[in-house]
């Protein structure tokens, strides 16, 4: 424990006992920050005092304030309003996994920036090389770039490396998941010996140890929350429901919770656009993203979500990593992730910096083991619900029609939707709904319809 963390269980923690310049204090007054999240506390100090860190921290703790707050503080003395670009060589270099992460992190940097005279820019694949080239020319201290985009602008000659003080690596375990390892060492050889280097992971497997071996000098450990937990402050629950029933109880709990941003994840990039487009079939406002889209698509995508203008976003693990979205109050894992640790990921996007926050998991049968691992890491045992369904008598052949509700999500059955939980059986509706071809995959293969807290559909 350092002592800040001693002295913060007896007096709070202020973000000026943390000695940031009032610049920097301004610009997280202005951000409404009250106080330092744990991990601010813990990494600041170590921060400032040059030490490398290893820091286990998840999307939603603040660590983007956390390393961005004390490298904006080391980096002052360069700080410069000349306009000449040998004033503003790159100080700081901050690689991300995606390139959602990178502008989100860049956007942070910009923000807590704004009162002092300190440059940044992102560089990021999928978009024409030639368009990040001018900024770059004019000088920025701080470059938040993912790896291999990085490295073609190294091969540009677009930038030099040979003055950077601080190297980040955020989410460390992502970029190694994807591949990025021979990327890093490549860009390890292109950087100063002499630097300050900090890594931030949300997990801490053996592969990031071997990479702080590799990049870290004696680093200072903190850890946000203990090994592969998840967030304290989220709910979560597992809704047992057939594979073919999933996108019905989507939709239910979506409209049935009057729900205005909910984020989805699948496992593919094709369930992903088609849970998308099937929502905005059924009128619920929706978009995806995945490795498919283009980057103009995923930001417009993730724009028009954080903006309000879509209600659910469809996502695949990778295309989602990083995102930072306020107050989000629901995550469904409309399919469970092959890889445990990816479902601590994917809740994190919820419950963020201390809000609350709900994570529920439709599992199918062919889950149960995936959930099974997930239990195992997380060390706890998930109460399963099934959701129940049955047949609406006299419903309207369109599929709009077909109703769900779920177990504990409303007041008690009376005799009459008892009636409704009897196994369901085929309706004439059903080939109606299997007729429409865009939807047949994943439309439910009988008309069903459930009940307990939602109306019935009158005939
Ligand atoms: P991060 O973990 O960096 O992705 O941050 C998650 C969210 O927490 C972001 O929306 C930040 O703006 C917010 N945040 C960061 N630090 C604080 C703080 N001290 N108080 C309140 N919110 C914060």
């Amino acid at each position: 424990m350092t002592e800040l963390m001693e002295q913060s269980a007896t007096t709070k923690i202020t973000f000026p006992s943390l000695n940031l310049d009032p610049q920097i204090l301004r610009a997280v007054e202005e951000e409404g920050y009250t106080e330092p999240t744990p991990i601010q506390i813990q990494a600041i100090p170590h921060v400032l005092a040059s030490r490398d860190l290893m820091a286990m921290a998840q999307t939603g703790t603040g660590k983007t304030a956390a390393f961005t707050l004390p490298l904006l503080q080391r980096l002052l003395p360069h700080a410069s309003s000349s306009v000449s670009p040998a004033r503003h060589p790159i100080r700081a270099l901050i690689l991300a996994p995606t390139r959602e992460l990178a502008i989100q992190v860049e956007e942070s940097v910009k923000t807590y920036s704004r009162h002092v005279p300190l440059r940044s820019t992102v560089v990021y694949g999928g978009v024409d090389i030639k368009t990040q080239k001018p900024e770059l020319m004019k000088g920025v201290e701080i470059l938040v770039a993912t790896p291999g985009r990085l490295l073609d602008h190294v091969e540009s000659k677009n930038l030099m490396l040979n003055q950077v003080q601080v190297l980040i690596l955020d989410e460390a375990d992502r970029m190694l998941d994807m591949g990025f390892m021979p990327d890093l060492k490549r860009i390890l050889t292109l950087l100063p010996k002499q630097r300050q280097t900090l890594l931030f992971s949300a997990t801490f497997s053996d592969d990031i140890k071997k990479l702080a071996q590799d990049f870290l000098i004696n680093p200072v450990t903190v850890e946000a929350e203990r090994r592969n937990t998840a967030a304290e402050n989220v709910k979560q629950s597992v809704l047992l429901v057939d594979q073919d029933n999933k996108f019905n109880v989507l939709a239910d709990q979506i409209r049935s919770r009057d729900l205005k941003q909910v984020l989805v994840f699948t496992r593919t990039k094709v369930t992903a656009a088609r849970v998308a487009k099937m929502l905005e079939r059924d009128g619920i406002p929706s978009d995806a993203i995945h490795g498919d889209k283009t980057q103009q698509e995923r930001i417009k995508a993730l724009d028009a979500f954080k903006e309000g203008k879509i209600i659910a976003l469809v996502a695949t693990d990778v295309a989602a990593r990083g995102l930072d979205i306020d107050q989000l109050p629901l995550v469904v894992n409309y399919e469970l992730p092959p890889n445990a640790e990816d479902y601590v990921h994917r809740i994190g996007r919820t419950g963020r910096a201390g809000a609350s926050g709900e994570a529920l998991s439709l599992v199918d049968d062919k889950e149960e083991r995936l959930l099974k691992d997930i239990e195992k890491l997380l060390k706890r045992e998930f109460p399963r619900e099934r959701a129940v369904f049955a047949p609406i008598a006299h419903a309207s052949s369109s599929h709009r029609a077909t109703r769900y509700s779920t177990p504990g999500h409303g007041k008690k059955t009376t005799p009459e939707e008892d009636w409704f939980l009897r196994p369901y059986e085929p309706s004439p509706v059903s080939a109606k709904v299997e007729e429409q071809p865009s939807i047949r995959e994943e439309k439910p293969k009988k008309q069903i319809a459930a009940l307990l807290s939602r109306p019935l559909v009158k005939p």
